[in-house]
Protein backbone atom coordinates (compact mmCIF):
# COMPACT_ATOMS: atom_id res chain seq x y z
CA UNK A 1 0.00 0.00 0.00
CA UNK A 2 1.24 3.43 -1.17
CA UNK A 3 2.39 5.55 2.42
CA UNK A 4 -0.28 8.14 2.23
CA UNK A 5 -2.88 5.36 1.79
CA UNK A 6 -1.32 3.97 4.79
CA UNK A 7 -1.63 7.19 7.14
CA UNK A 8 -5.34 6.90 6.99
CA UNK A 9 -6.39 3.23 6.50
CA UNK A 10 -7.61 2.56 9.94
CA UNK A 11 -8.25 -0.66 11.86
CA UNK A 12 -11.44 -1.57 13.31
CA UNK A 13 -11.20 -0.68 17.54
CA UNK A 14 -13.47 -3.20 19.80
CA UNK A 15 -16.37 -1.84 20.91
CA UNK A 16 -16.67 -3.46 24.19
CA UNK A 17 -19.66 -4.48 26.27
CA UNK A 18 -19.40 -2.97 30.17
CA UNK A 19 -21.89 -5.45 32.31
CA UNK A 20 -22.74 -3.71 35.97
CA UNK A 21 -25.39 -3.71 38.51
CA UNK A 22 -25.02 0.19 38.45
CA UNK A 23 -26.14 0.32 34.60
CA UNK A 24 -28.97 -2.49 35.14
CA UNK A 25 -30.63 -0.61 37.92
CA UNK A 26 -29.96 2.33 35.67
CA UNK A 27 -31.15 0.44 32.66
CA UNK A 28 -29.05 1.89 30.28
CA UNK A 29 -26.32 -0.13 28.33
CA UNK A 30 -22.91 0.73 28.43
CA UNK A 31 -20.06 -0.06 25.73
CA UNK A 32 -16.42 1.09 25.43
CA UNK A 33 -15.22 2.17 22.36
CA UNK A 34 -10.87 1.25 22.41
CA UNK A 35 -9.39 3.41 20.47
CA UNK A 36 -6.20 3.37 22.90
CA UNK A 37 -6.02 0.08 20.40
CA UNK A 38 -6.33 1.72 17.06
CA UNK A 39 -2.39 2.32 16.34
CA UNK A 40 0.72 0.49 18.00
CA UNK A 41 2.91 3.94 18.55
CA UNK A 42 0.48 6.53 18.37
CA UNK A 43 -2.38 5.50 20.50
CA UNK A 44 -5.96 7.16 20.69
CA UNK A 45 -6.95 10.63 19.36
CA UNK A 46 -3.92 11.74 19.10
CA UNK A 47 -3.54 9.44 15.70
CA UNK A 48 -7.34 10.64 14.05
CA UNK A 49 -5.73 14.04 14.69
CA UNK A 50 -2.59 13.93 13.03
CA UNK A 51 -3.19 11.05 10.27
CA UNK A 52 -4.92 13.45 7.79
CA UNK A 53 -2.45 16.27 8.94
CA UNK A 54 0.56 13.43 7.88
CA UNK A 55 -1.03 12.85 4.40
CA UNK A 56 -1.61 16.11 3.70
CA UNK A 57 1.79 16.79 4.54
CA UNK A 58 3.77 14.08 2.51
CA UNK A 59 1.05 15.07 -0.68
CA UNK A 60 2.54 18.49 -0.16
CA UNK A 61 6.19 17.25 0.03
CA UNK A 62 6.51 19.23 3.60
CA UNK A 63 9.47 17.69 5.26
CA UNK A 64 8.97 18.91 8.89
CA UNK A 65 6.46 18.99 11.32
CA UNK A 66 5.89 21.98 13.58
CA UNK A 67 3.95 21.94 16.86
CA UNK A 68 3.31 23.37 20.29
CA UNK A 69 2.75 21.73 24.09
CA UNK A 70 2.77 21.95 27.74
CA UNK A 71 5.63 19.35 29.29
CA UNK A 72 3.39 16.59 29.40
CA UNK A 73 1.48 16.79 26.28
CA UNK A 74 0.46 13.64 24.58
CA UNK A 75 0.70 15.60 21.16
CA UNK A 76 4.04 16.32 21.81
CA UNK A 77 5.11 12.63 22.10
CA UNK A 78 2.62 11.50 19.21
CA UNK A 79 3.70 14.23 16.68
CA UNK A 80 7.48 12.97 17.65
CA UNK A 81 6.64 9.40 16.96
CA UNK A 82 4.72 9.98 13.38
CA UNK A 83 7.83 12.25 12.68
CA UNK A 84 9.78 9.00 13.38
CA UNK A 85 7.73 6.70 11.88
CA UNK A 86 6.74 8.62 8.70
CA UNK A 87 9.76 10.31 7.81
CA UNK A 88 9.57 14.03 9.41
CA UNK A 89 11.81 16.45 10.79
CA UNK A 90 9.72 17.49 14.29
CA UNK A 91 10.22 21.12 16.12
CA UNK A 92 7.99 21.10 19.10
CA UNK A 93 7.39 24.46 21.20
CA UNK A 94 7.23 24.15 24.71
CA UNK A 95 5.51 26.18 27.34
CA UNK A 96 8.14 26.87 29.93
CA UNK A 97 11.34 28.27 29.36
CA UNK A 98 12.26 27.38 32.91
CA UNK A 99 13.28 23.84 31.05
CA UNK A 100 15.43 25.02 28.85
CA UNK A 101 18.57 24.99 31.25
CA UNK A 102 17.05 21.84 33.55
CA UNK A 103 17.29 18.41 31.42
CA UNK A 104 16.88 16.82 35.07
CA UNK A 105 13.09 18.69 35.29
CA UNK A 106 12.02 17.07 31.45
CA UNK A 107 8.90 14.79 31.84
CA UNK A 108 9.00 11.46 30.18
CA UNK A 109 7.18 12.73 27.83
CA UNK A 110 9.35 15.00 26.78
CA UNK A 111 12.64 12.24 27.00
CA UNK A 112 10.26 9.71 24.90
CA UNK A 113 9.76 12.96 21.89
CA UNK A 114 13.76 13.75 22.00
CA UNK A 115 14.54 9.73 21.78
CA UNK A 116 11.86 9.90 18.63
CA UNK A 117 13.85 13.25 17.37
CA UNK A 118 12.04 15.99 18.10
CA UNK A 119 14.01 19.15 18.39
CA UNK A 120 12.80 21.78 20.97
CA UNK A 121 12.35 25.02 21.86
CA UNK A 122 11.33 26.35 25.30
CA UNK A 123 9.25 29.44 25.62
CA UNK A 124 7.72 31.68 28.16
CA UNK A 125 4.16 30.89 29.01
CA UNK A 126 3.78 34.68 27.76
CA UNK A 127 5.68 34.17 23.89
CA UNK A 128 3.56 30.75 24.12
CA UNK A 129 0.11 32.93 24.45
CA UNK A 130 1.30 34.74 21.41
CA UNK A 131 1.92 31.20 19.03
CA UNK A 132 -1.25 31.99 16.95
CA UNK A 133 -0.59 35.32 16.11
CA UNK A 134 0.88 36.37 12.81
CA UNK A 135 3.66 37.96 14.76
CA UNK A 136 4.65 34.18 15.46
CA UNK A 137 4.08 33.05 12.95
CA UNK A 138 5.29 34.38 9.79
CA UNK A 139 9.16 34.07 11.09
CA UNK A 140 8.50 30.61 11.77
CA UNK A 141 7.12 30.05 8.37
CA UNK A 142 9.85 32.11 6.72
CA UNK A 143 12.46 29.89 8.75
CA UNK A 144 10.79 26.58 7.79
CA UNK A 145 9.45 26.99 4.39
CA UNK A 146 8.67 23.48 3.93
CA UNK A 147 7.23 22.82 7.32
CA UNK A 148 3.64 21.71 8.37
CA UNK A 149 2.71 23.92 11.23
CA UNK A 150 -0.05 22.33 13.50
CA UNK A 151 -1.76 23.87 15.97
CA UNK A 152 -1.82 22.71 20.00
CA UNK A 153 -3.28 19.64 20.38
CA UNK A 154 -3.11 19.12 16.58
CA UNK A 155 -6.90 20.44 16.39
CA UNK A 156 -7.66 21.76 13.27
CA UNK A 157 -10.23 20.68 10.64
CA UNK A 158 -8.08 18.35 8.60
CA UNK A 159 -7.74 16.47 12.61
CA UNK A 160 -11.86 16.12 12.65
CA UNK A 161 -12.32 14.57 9.44
CA UNK A 162 -10.02 11.35 11.14
CA UNK A 163 -12.80 10.59 13.41
CA UNK A 164 -14.85 9.93 10.76
CA UNK A 165 -13.24 6.57 10.57
CA UNK A 166 -14.61 6.68 14.69
CA UNK A 167 -18.58 6.86 13.53
CA UNK A 168 -18.54 4.75 10.59
CA UNK A 169 -17.06 1.81 13.12
CA UNK A 170 -19.78 2.75 15.48
CA UNK A 171 -22.63 2.70 12.87
CA UNK A 172 -21.61 -1.19 11.99
CA UNK A 173 -20.66 -2.00 15.96
CA UNK A 174 -24.00 -0.68 17.47
CA UNK A 175 -25.80 1.66 15.09
CA UNK A 176 -28.50 2.64 17.76
CA UNK A 177 -26.40 4.45 20.22
CA UNK A 178 -27.84 7.37 21.81
CA UNK A 179 -25.09 9.05 24.04
CA UNK A 180 -20.91 8.93 23.79
CA UNK A 181 -18.59 10.38 26.23
CA UNK A 182 -15.89 11.81 25.65
CA UNK A 183 -12.63 13.54 27.54
CA UNK A 184 -11.98 17.33 26.19
CA UNK A 185 -8.47 19.19 26.10
CA UNK A 186 -8.81 21.27 23.34
CA UNK A 187 -11.82 20.15 21.47
CA UNK A 188 -10.63 18.75 18.91
CA UNK A 189 -12.24 15.19 19.26
CA UNK A 190 -15.24 16.71 20.77
CA UNK A 191 -15.65 18.40 18.05
CA UNK A 192 -14.54 15.80 15.12
CA UNK A 193 -17.52 13.37 16.92
CA UNK A 194 -20.10 16.07 16.81
CA UNK A 195 -18.78 17.07 12.97
CA UNK A 196 -18.95 13.67 11.44
CA UNK A 197 -22.13 12.47 13.45
CA UNK A 198 -23.78 15.46 11.88
CA UNK A 199 -22.14 14.16 8.16
CA UNK A 200 -23.45 10.36 8.59
CA UNK A 201 -25.99 9.76 11.13
CA UNK A 202 -29.64 11.49 10.79
CA UNK A 203 -31.48 10.41 13.77
CA UNK A 204 -31.02 11.84 17.38
CA UNK A 205 -27.27 11.69 19.59
CA UNK A 206 -25.51 13.44 22.49
CA UNK A 207 -22.42 13.89 22.20
CA UNK A 208 -21.12 15.21 25.27
CA UNK A 209 -17.43 15.96 26.56
CA UNK A 210 -15.89 16.52 29.80
CA UNK A 211 -13.39 19.26 29.80
CA UNK A 212 -9.89 18.12 31.71
CA UNK A 213 -9.00 21.88 32.33
CA UNK A 214 -10.11 24.69 34.73
CA UNK A 215 -12.58 27.77 33.43
CA UNK A 216 -13.07 25.78 29.86
CA UNK A 217 -16.46 27.80 29.12
CA UNK A 218 -14.11 29.82 26.36
CA UNK A 219 -13.96 26.11 24.19
CA UNK A 220 -17.34 26.60 23.38
CA UNK A 221 -17.16 29.44 21.24
CA UNK A 222 -13.96 27.62 19.29
CA UNK A 223 -16.18 24.32 19.23
CA UNK A 224 -19.11 25.99 17.98
CA UNK A 225 -16.65 27.20 14.69
CA UNK A 226 -15.29 24.11 14.33
CA UNK A 227 -18.49 21.99 14.12
CA UNK A 228 -20.03 24.27 12.05
CA UNK A 229 -23.25 24.73 14.66
CA UNK A 230 -23.67 24.92 18.45
CA UNK A 231 -24.82 23.29 21.60
CA UNK A 232 -28.36 24.34 21.42
CA UNK A 233 -30.13 21.70 21.94
CA UNK A 234 -33.24 22.48 19.47
CA UNK A 235 -31.20 23.20 16.68
CA UNK A 236 -30.33 19.39 15.82
CA UNK A 237 -30.85 16.19 15.88
CA UNK A 238 -26.92 15.80 16.82
CA UNK A 239 -26.48 17.29 20.02
CA UNK A 240 -23.01 18.15 21.15
CA UNK A 241 -22.57 19.41 24.73
CA UNK A 242 -19.30 20.71 26.73
CA UNK A 243 -19.83 20.19 30.39
CA UNK A 244 -17.25 21.90 32.96
CA UNK A 245 -17.66 21.08 36.14
CA UNK A 246 -15.79 17.71 36.32
CA UNK A 247 -12.35 18.88 35.49
CA UNK A 248 -11.19 17.99 39.73
CA UNK A 249 -9.22 21.08 39.72
CA UNK A 250 -7.55 22.11 36.53
CA UNK A 251 -5.32 20.01 34.12
CA UNK A 252 -3.45 16.97 35.73
CA UNK A 253 -5.09 17.96 38.66
CA UNK A 254 -7.74 15.09 40.53
CA UNK A 255 -9.88 14.88 43.14
CA UNK A 256 -10.63 12.11 46.04
CA UNK A 257 -13.80 11.58 44.19
CA UNK A 258 -12.19 11.05 40.65
CA UNK A 259 -9.58 8.39 41.97
CA UNK A 260 -12.24 6.37 43.35
CA UNK A 261 -14.13 6.24 40.22
CA UNK A 262 -11.25 5.58 38.05
CA UNK A 263 -9.88 2.78 40.50
CA UNK A 264 -13.54 1.17 40.18
CA UNK A 265 -13.49 1.09 36.76
CA UNK A 266 -10.14 -0.33 36.14
CA UNK A 267 -11.13 -3.01 38.99
CA UNK A 268 -14.21 -3.77 37.42
CA UNK A 269 -13.53 -3.89 34.15
CA UNK A 270 -9.82 -4.59 33.93
CA UNK A 271 -9.00 -1.68 31.53
CA UNK A 272 -6.38 1.12 32.48
CA UNK A 273 -7.54 4.79 31.88
CA UNK A 274 -4.91 7.07 31.74
CA UNK A 275 -4.55 10.02 34.78
CA UNK A 276 -5.64 13.59 32.62
CA UNK A 277 -8.61 12.61 30.38
CA UNK A 278 -10.09 9.07 30.15
CA UNK A 279 -10.05 9.39 33.81
CA UNK A 280 -12.09 12.65 34.12
CA UNK A 281 -14.02 10.77 31.23
CA UNK A 282 -15.68 7.87 33.11
CA UNK A 283 -15.91 10.60 36.10
CA UNK A 284 -17.62 12.91 34.79
CA UNK A 285 -20.33 10.10 33.09
CA UNK A 286 -20.56 8.16 36.66
CA UNK A 287 -21.85 11.58 37.98
CA UNK A 288 -24.07 12.19 35.56
CA UNK A 289 -25.66 8.50 36.10
CA UNK A 290 -26.03 8.55 39.63
CA UNK A 291 -27.43 12.21 39.24
CA UNK A 292 -29.98 10.73 36.83
CA UNK A 293 -29.38 12.69 34.24
CA UNK A 294 -29.11 9.26 31.51
CA UNK A 295 -32.57 8.15 31.30
CA UNK A 296 -33.57 4.50 31.06
CA UNK A 297 -33.17 2.61 27.43
CA UNK A 298 -30.02 4.77 26.64
CA UNK A 299 -27.21 3.57 24.92
CA UNK A 300 -24.20 4.86 25.93
CA UNK A 301 -20.78 4.30 24.31
CA UNK A 302 -17.25 5.68 26.23
CA UNK A 303 -14.94 6.80 23.90
CA UNK A 304 -11.14 5.38 25.07
CA UNK A 305 -9.03 8.23 23.09
CA UNK A 306 -5.79 6.36 24.72
CA UNK A 307 -3.39 8.36 26.44
CA UNK A 308 -1.35 5.54 28.07
CA UNK A 309 1.96 5.94 27.03
CA UNK A 310 2.16 8.49 29.69
CA UNK A 311 0.87 6.00 32.26
CA UNK A 312 3.91 3.75 33.51
CA UNK A 313 6.13 6.38 34.65
CA UNK A 314 3.52 9.66 35.17
CA UNK A 315 1.46 7.70 37.95
CA UNK A 316 1.87 5.99 40.73
CA UNK A 317 -0.30 2.72 41.71
CA UNK A 318 -3.03 5.04 43.16
CA UNK A 319 -3.41 6.18 39.68
CA UNK A 320 -2.06 9.37 41.19
CA UNK A 321 -0.22 12.30 39.21
CA UNK A 322 3.49 12.21 39.92
CA UNK A 323 5.14 15.83 39.21
CA UNK A 324 8.55 16.50 38.93
C1 LIG B 1 -5.13 14.88 24.06
C2 LIG B 1 -6.11 13.95 24.66
C3 LIG B 1 -7.46 14.29 24.81
C4 LIG B 1 -7.99 15.66 24.46
O1 LIG B 1 -8.26 15.76 23.10
P1 LIG B 1 -8.70 17.17 22.45
O2 LIG B 1 -8.97 16.83 21.05
O3 LIG B 1 -7.52 18.09 22.61
O4 LIG B 1 -9.86 17.67 23.19
C5 LIG B 1 -8.33 13.34 25.30
N1 LIG B 1 -7.88 12.11 25.66
C6 LIG B 1 -6.59 11.75 25.55
C7 LIG B 1 -6.17 10.41 26.01
C8 LIG B 1 -5.65 12.66 25.05
O5 LIG B 1 -4.36 12.31 24.96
Amino acid sequence: MELVNLLTSSVITPLQPLQHELFKQHQIEVWIKRDDLNHPVIQGNKWHKLKHNLQYAKQHGKDTLITFGGAYSNHIAATAAAGKAFGFKTLGFIRGDELANSRSNWSPTLREAEANGMQFRFISRSAYRQKTSIAFEQPLQAEFPNSLILPEGGTNQRALIGFETVITQLQRQCPDWTHLYTAVGTGGTLAGLAKMSHDHLASQRDIIGIATLKNAHYLKAQMTELVGFNDDPSNHPIRWQLRTQYHGGGYAKTTEACIADQLWFERHFGILLDPIYTNKMVHGFLEELRQQKIPPKSKVILYHSGGLQGRPEGVDREGKIKTG
